[in-house]
């Protein structure tokens, strides 16, 4: 016997429908490419999604047809979210900090249609334009007095909207249809596009607002620094809309300064972040002797927060941290560090040491942890094997059957190494690449670079494993120093003492400059393994 519930299927117009009636007045704002800040509504936004789906459908796309953007954090990329998803279309969203040949894979690859961008990517859209012959049309996100001189013959989107009416019902989809799209670069081969539905979304919107995911309400002011090319912003504009929480988009300046001010002129509430993004905007506090007005949480992931940065943010200026850990794969939430009534009774320390944990599922995650055999491993906090999740907001394949079937019985291997214990807390001691293998066991890269960061000379840490005649691999610490700060290779190794297992202690250390990042802010340690591949350790 079927329940006798109506089967509305779960559509992402819903989402900017029900924000415009319901917190209609409440504030979209955005500090633009052109310059200066962009203030508008939920209602505005809407009735600009519907003109833009409009003129979407006269330019002739159709249900499934993928939209590309390379675009900042801001309105008018909102806007594309719901008016391309609305009508059947793929919200494809192109991350411009990747190489612009892998840029012209992705465009290709995807079959992108058109292609709406930011004015500072002209010269981009310029380089990709003649190897992308599949996109009908270049759209400059702009108004007529700002569009650039170009070579290309390009479209103007203020032009288009205001060009059609906002004359427009919403077509009721099937929920499984694909809705937006996010490639995923891996460390090998091709990047990958994760594509997701209306119904994966929307799931994952609900579960992000949870309490004790990022506890999203209408009394919020939501600033994703985390940008919307970087899986749709962890979600945040669809849950935005979801509570009727007021959105802030910091375009293109994602410096400390740029973003305190808009912290505090707009009141901000919660944040989310890579780490490293975090980490210039604490030096800009520090230096000027500030705090943060209303900022009352923060979204820490992508990599695994220093628990140097998690003490600063909640002991020096009252920001509570909420420690995620995700993947593109997974929309991307898979856990969210938020303490139980328990721990409230723990001692500071050992609250201290859970919070260093990625964090426990959300409602819609399975995760378990196997052995090289795939035999699953005990949920005690101490064995650690590889992460494998499951649930309704996580990848089943790649787009066009990319890299073969990627699930093992059922379940989607994260390639992350992680422990689990008994309160369902996951922490993740490496990327399973990554991960430095000395004498038969293991030893966390993660785990030393936090307590590198902990030093007070150091700005930014790497750990990579180096081959060793004796004991297969051994570990390199690369360190980053903080401006005008001073310390010694010895100085460095006796920190870990007392911190780390002896044997884990580093064999070597290097000060470098910079350290390489990828175009979503994680260490390349490919690369940072290639430049020290010849590094001769101590002893060796
Ligand atoms: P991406 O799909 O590019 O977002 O990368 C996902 C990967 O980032 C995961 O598989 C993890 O290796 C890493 N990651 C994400 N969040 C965290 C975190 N909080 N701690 C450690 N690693 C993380």
């Amino acid at each position: 016997m079927h329940g006798l519930m109506m089967n509305l299927p779960l559509n992402i117009s819903a989402l900017i429908q029900h924000a415009d009636r319901c917190h209609g007045d409440t504030e979209i704002v955005s500090r633009t490419v052109e310059g200066g800040i962009h203030r508008y509504t939920y209602s505005d936004a809407h009735r600009r999604s519907r003109q833009l789906a409009n003129a979407l459908t006269a330019l002739g796309v159709k249900a499934s047809d993928r939209i590309g953007t390379l675009a900042w954090n801001g309105y008018r990329h909102l806007e594309i979210y719901f008016g391309s998803s609305g009508i059947g279309a793929v919200c494809h969203t192109v991350n411009p900090r990747l190489f612009p040949e892998q840029i012209t894979y992705i465009v290709n690859h995807a079959e992108d249609t058109f292609l709406f961008f930011d004015l500072t990517f002209l010269p981009l859209v310029e380089k990709l334009a003649p190897h992308c012959k599949g996109v009908r049309g270049w759209v400059a996100m702009t108004d007529r007095a700002h569009m650039p001189t170009s070579s290309l013959d390009l479209l103007c989107y203020e032009d288009l909207v205001n060009a059609h009416s906002d004359d427009f019902e919403w077509p009721v989809l099937d929920e499984n249809l694909a809705s937006s799209l996010c490639y995923t670069s891996g460390t090998t081969g091709n990047p990958k596009g994760v594509l997701y539905s209306h119904r994966s979304t929307i799931l994952h919107a609900y579960a992000a607002c949870l309490p004790d995911a990022l506890n999203l309400s209408a009394r919020d002011v939501v600033l994703p620094v985390v940008p919307m090319f970087h899986v749709n912003a962890w979600g945040l504009p669809y849950s935005a809309p979801l509570v009727g929480a007021k959105l802030v988009f910091p375009g293109a300046q994602l410096d400390g300064a740029s973003l305190v001010e808009l912290f505090e002129s707009e009141k901000v509430t919660c944040s989310a972040g890579v780490p490293t993004i975090w980490l210039g905007l604490l030096q800009h506090v520090k230096a000027k002797g500030i705090g943060f007005g209303t900022l009352k949480r923060t979204v820490i992931g992508g990599s695994a927060c220093p628990p140097a940065m998690i003490r600063t943010f909640e002991d020096e200026y009252g920001v509570q941290v909420l420690h995620a850990w995700g993947m593109t794969e997974l929309s991307p939430l898979g856990t969210v560090n938020t303490f139980k009534s328990r721990h409230l009774e723990w001692s500071e320390a050992e609250r201290h040491a859970l919070q260093n944990k990625q964090g426990r599922a959300i409602f819609g995650v399975e995760m378990k942890i196997v052995d090289d055999e795939g035999r699953e491993l005990p949920r005690d906090g101490k064995a650690f094997g590889d992460l494998l999740v499951r649930g309704p907001w996580i990848t089943r394949e790649y787009f066009r059957g990319e890299g073969g079937d990627p699930l093992a019985d059922g379940w989607f291997p994260t390639g992350d190494v992680a422990t689990l214990d008994q309160d369902g807390f996951m922490q993740i001691t490496d990327r399973s690449k990554d991960v430095i293998k000395s004498g038969g066991e293991w030893i966390s890269s993660i785990d030393l670079e936090n307590a590198a960061m902990a030093h007070p000379s150091v700005a930014e840490a790497a750990v990579i494993g180096i081959a060793h005649p004796k004991w297969d691999e051994r570990p390199l610490l690369l360190v980053r120093l903080k401006e005008g700060a001073a310390t010694t290779r010895e100085d460095m190794l006796k920190f870990f003492e007392g911190r780390v297992a002896k044997w884990w202690i580093p064999d070597d250390v290097v000060f470098v400059e910079n350290l390489p990042h990828t175009a979503t802010g994680k260490l390349l340690k490919t690369k940072l393994r290639e430049d020290f591949k010849a590094h001769k350790l101590p002893g060796a």
